[in-house]
C-alpha cells in the first residue's frame, strides 16, 4: 500500500465530480468555475488526533467530523458547500483505517454534494486537514460585524450535547443512561453543519457564527467584531433532553451550555422587525431556533439567570495555546 494507492481508495470512496468541476484530482491542481456573480467562500480546519477527537476513535467518525468542522465554518458565512480538499498526514498506510475515514467523508459529501477535488497525502502523526470552497451570492455572506444593539440573538439546535458527549468520552460525566449517553456521544462524533440555515438566514440575520468553542466565547467574536454587548437568558438557552438526562445539576448543565464546544450550531443575530421570520425557517427546517438574548449597546456581556442573577461561566471556552 502507497501513497497513490490511499489516494486512489479515497478517490473511488469520495465524488469527485459535479457541478464547476473542470479538472479534478490527478493533474497538479484541480480547475473549478465559479457562476457569475457568485462569491468563492473559503475555509480550512486541521483536525489532529488527541486534540480535536479522542485518540482511536473509529475512522469513519473522524472521516464525517473533519467534513463537518469545515461545511459548518460555510454555513455560519450562508453559503453552499461546492468543493473540498483533504490533506491527509498518516502514520503509516492503513487501508482499513483509510477505508473507513472515506466512508465516513463520503457519506457528508453526498448529502451537501461537494465533489473531493484534491488533496496531499504523506506520512505523520495523523493529522487531517479540509479545505471546503463554498458560493454565496455577491453581498450576501452572513459575517459577525453586522450585529446592532437590539437585535434578538438567536442560536440553533440544543448547545451543551458536544460538551457532555466529550464529558462522557474523558469519564468526567459517569452515570448517564445508556440511551442519553449514545445520543450525546453521537453529537460530539457526528456534528451536524447547519448549511440549509445558513442559506435561510441570508437577508434575514445580521451576523452569524457557528458554535465551535462554546457558546458564550463564540457570541465573545460577534460582540467584538460588531462593537456591540449582549444579555443573555441563560435559562433560555434550550437543552436537549439527552442532556437533561444525563446531567441532573442545572449549574452543570449551563456551564456545559454556555462554555462548551463543539456543537456546530448556528448563533446569529436578527433585528427586531425581521424576527416575524424566524419561526419559519424553524418549522421548515425542523430545528428550534431559540432567542437566548439581546444585542446591547454597551460593550459588555451580561449572562443571568431568570431570577436575573449574573451567571458567572468557567472556562470561556475552547482555547490552543491557553
Ligand atoms: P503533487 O505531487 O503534484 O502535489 P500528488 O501526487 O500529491 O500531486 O497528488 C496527485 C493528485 O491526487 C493531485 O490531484 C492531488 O490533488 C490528489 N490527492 C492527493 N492526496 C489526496 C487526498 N488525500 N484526497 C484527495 N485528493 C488527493
Ligand atoms: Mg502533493
Amino acid at each position: 500500500m502507497g501513497e497513490f494507492d490511499l489516494i486512489a481508495m479515497i478517490r473511488r470512496g469520495v465524488r469527485g465530480a459535479g457541478p464547476g468541476v473542470a479538472l479534478g484530482i490527478g493533474d497538479d491542481a484541480a480547475l473549478l468555475r465559479l457562476p457569475a456573480r457568485a462569491e468563492l467562500v473559503a475555509t480550512t480546519d486541521v483536525l489532529i488526533e488527541g486534540v480535536h477527537f479522542p485518540c482511536g476513535t473509529d475512522a469513519s467518525r473522524v472521516g464525517w467530523k473533519a467534513l463537518a468542522v469545515n461545511l459548518s465554518d460555510l454555513a455560519a458565512m450562508g453559503a453552499v458547500p461546492a468543493w473540498v480538499l483533504l490533506a491527509l498526514a498518516l502514520p503509516r498506510a492503513d487501508a482499513r483505517w483509510v477505508r473507513a475515514f472515506a466512508k465516513g467523508f463520503a457519506a457528508l459529501a453526498r448529502q451537501h454534494r461537494v465533489a473531493l477535488v484534491g488533496g496531499d497525502t504523506t506520512r505523520g502523526p495523523l493529522s487531517i486537514t479540509v479545505t471546503a470552497l463554498g458560493l454565496v451570492p455577491s453581498g450576501h455572506a452572513l459575517r459577525r460585524e453586522g450585529a446592532r444593539a437590539g437585535d434578538a440573538i438567536y442560536v440553533s439546535g440544543t448547545p451543551g450535547d458536544a460538551a457532555a458527549g466529550l464529558a462522557i468520552v474523558q469519564r468526567r460525566l459517569r452515570g448517564a443512561a445508556a440511551g442519553a449517553s449514545r445520543a450525546l456521544r453521537a453529537r460530539l462524533d457526528r456534528p451536524v453543519p447547519r448549511v440549509a440555515l445558513g442559506v435561510a438566514l441570508r437577508g434575514i440575520a445580521r451576523a452569524a457564527i457557528d458554535v465551535s468553542d462554546g457558546l458564550v466565547q463564540d457570541l465573545g467574536h460577534v460582540l467584538r467584531a460588531s462593537g456591540v454587548g449582549a444579555v443573555i437568558e441563560a435559562d433560555a438557552v434550550p437543552a436537549s433532553a439527552a442532556l437533561r438526562k444525563a446531567v441532573a445539576d442545572q449549574r452543570r448543565r449551563r456551564e456545559l451550555q454556555l462554555a462548551g464546544g463543539d456543537d456546530y450550531e448556528l448563533l446569529f443575530t436578527v433585528p427586531r422587525r425581521r424576527e416575524f421570520r424566524v419561526p419559519g425557517i424553524a418549522a421548515k427546517l425542523r430545528l428550534p431556533l431559540t432567542r437566548i438574548g439581546t444585542i446591547t449597546r454597551d460593550r459588555a456581556l451580561v449572562v443571568r439567570d431568570s431570577d436575573g442573577r449574573r451567571v458567572r461561566v468557567g472556562r470561556g471556552g475552547y482555547e490552543h495555546f491557553a
